[in-house]
């Protein structure tokens, strides 16, 4: 398969240890990155505006913006209060001028074995929250976690379950393929073909054998077992066109590295691997 055309995208969680956002911005621009994809903690303590100006500034492509959603929880106020919070991502995300909001599903309320009463509060929270996202023209995109995280993390767990989610609710809303949430799945060349233009965000990195630590044990791309092509095949068959993001939470590896050194590593094996 031929090398990518389409640019690479650094998600600032593959940096997570070592950069402020400031540090991060100007670590992917010495190295020749025009695309990033911020988290939200990293921006709020940076200053929403001052992460505006160095986006600007560097004319950075922001692929995305992490993370909201996270629907699910024991009250009508805790609720609410979910959905005002993703409300105000939803600003700061047009502010920054970011493609698309990344959104997962989360946790089972405390205490709840109710997972499916759990689905429909993340249905009824991107319902509540679309017409935002479709006035600030923010798109959203659900993406799938592995089904491991059901418990603890996600609860929309396949590119199915998202696009279901996006068929009942419209425009505004697409998913995100994250080859680490995805790569298991037997039904996954469909799904995608299902979701065409709806695939707002790519992401890579990779599975390791054994995976010592479910959340933050990724892999770089080409350290493990996911065919990183077959799935930009497929999602560019479906056509998409927007960038390929490496994120790639590693604490006992990658974010022990000097933060140019991964940078580097990701475009090389993003040239030579995905
Ligand atoms: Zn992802």
């Amino acid at each position: 398969m031929a090398p990518p055309t389409q640019p690479l995208s650094i998600n600032q969680g593959t940096l997570r240890e070592q950069y402020d956002f400031r540090g991060f911005v100007e670590a992917c621009v010495r190295n020749g990155i025009t695309a990033i994809s911020p988290w939200r903690d990293k921006v709020a303590a940076c200053g929403l505006q001052e992460a505006a100006r160095l986006i600007k500034d560097h004319n950075l492509r922001v692929s995305g913006y992490c993370r909201g959603g996270l629907f699910p929880a024991a009250t009508a106020a805790e609720r609410q209060a979910i959905i005002d919070d993703n409300k105000r991502m939803i600003d700061e995300a047009a502010l920054l001028g970011c493609e698309c909001i990344v959104l997962i599903g989360g946790a089972l309320p405390k205490g709840s074995r109710d997972l499916r009463g759990a689905h429909t509060m993340v249905a009824d929270g991107l319902a509540a929250i679309l017409p935002h996202a479709r006035a600030a023209k923010v798109p959203l995109a659900m993406e799938p976690l592995h089904p491991m995280y059901a418990g603890d993390r996600a609860c929309v767990n396949t590119l199915a379950h998202a696009l279901d989610l996006c068929d009942a609710l419209g425009n505004g809303l697409g998913v995100a393929v994250d080859v680490y949430h995805v790569w298991w799945d037997p039904d996954i060349e469909r799904q995608i073909a299902r979701a065409g233009p709806r695939i707002l965000g790519f992401h890579v990195c990779d599975w390791l054998t054994p995976t010592r630590d479910m959340l933050l044990d990724r892999g770089m791309m080409g350290d493990g077992v996911i065919d990183i092509p077959y799935f930009r095949g497929h999602v560019e068959k479906a056509g998409y066109n927007g960038c390929i993001e490496a994120e790639i939470f590693s604490a006992a590896n990658w974010w022990k590295k000097p933060g140019d050194e991964v940078i580097r590593t990701c475009i090389e094996r993003y040239r030579t691997v995905c």
